[in-house]
């Protein structure tokens, strides 16, 4: 797909979703990880999403639906980025930031890591490792926000991610239709881990075929400092799940 394609089709998708349409300079980032995205993918695996139309609607625009939610100058950590969604996207659009992508697969982090030095990103650098790694353990508590992308239920995402924010921050919790049940389930480990829902908003995104798909966002404040076992080994956390 040339360029000027590309930038129609992503314009026309920003337009009906809502959400700020990139410069020619940010748009010519998109273009260029959507490039190198496909090369790699053609060998290593990253994503499903293999065609650019839809790498615009389900991976760039999705992972901007959630711009609005996300303070100026915020710390911000994606946790289980995979090949950098929804890290990429922001970093591209929103320079104010400064962004933490961590994955605990290599492949994906060096990837990102890559990708960071194509599209010149000064504000994105790439971890590899597990969430609840004893070798992590000095983020913990550095974070004005943690988003998160299809990682897992949020009631175990909650034990992954709220031990990163500082007092105050806020957890945005990326879902799919289901999120209500996913709420339900996660009352009790938000309540142990010191959090508190302040926000849920439901967004239908709408794809190139005028296809709609509903998202929820469930945004997550930390009121006070998780206690200190958390978050335990993954065996533990799925042994014995909040
Ligand atoms: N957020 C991306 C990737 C989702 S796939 C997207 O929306 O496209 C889930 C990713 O989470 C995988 O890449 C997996 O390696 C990572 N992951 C799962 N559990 C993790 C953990 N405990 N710590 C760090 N990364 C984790």
């Amino acid at each position: 797909m040339d360029f000027s394609t590309f930038s129609q089709i992503f314009r026309s998708a920003a337009d009906k979703n809502g959400v700020f349409t990139p410069t020619e300079a940010q748009m010519q980032q998109f273009y260029k990880f959507t490039e190198y995205l496909s090369e790699v993918n053609a060998h290593t695996n990253l994503t499903a999403i293999r065609e650019p139309i839809g790498i615009i609607d389900k991976h760039y625009i999705d992972s901007l639906l959630a711009t609005d939610l996300i303070p100026k100058g915020a710390r911000v950590l994606d946790l289980g980025c995979g090949p950098g969604f929804p890290s990429v996207p922001l970093a591209i659009m929103r320079s104010d930031l400064k962004i933490t992508a961590l994955d605990s697969t290599a492949k994906k982090i060096d990837f990102v890591q890559k990708s960071t030095e194509i599209l010149q990103l000064s504000n994105l650098n790439a971890v590899s490792g597990r969430a609840e790694d004893m070798r992590l353990r000095k983020m913990l508590g550095k974070y004005d926000v943690v988003v998160s992308r299809a990682v897992a239920r949020l009631n175990i995402l909650c034990e992954l991610c709220l031990p990163y924010l500082k007092v105050g921050g806020t957890l945005i919790a990326l879902k799919g239709a289901k999120f209500e049940e996913e709420l339900t389930e996660a009352t009790n480990a938000i309540k142990v881990l010191g959090g508190e829902v302040i926000k849920i908003e439901q967004k239908e995104l709408i794809t190139a075929e005028n296809a709609t798909e509903t998202r929820g966002m469930i945004v997550i404040q930390l009121k006070k400092e998780p206690p200190a076992q958390y978050p335990r080994t993954y065996a533990a956390i799925l042994k014995k799940p909040l």
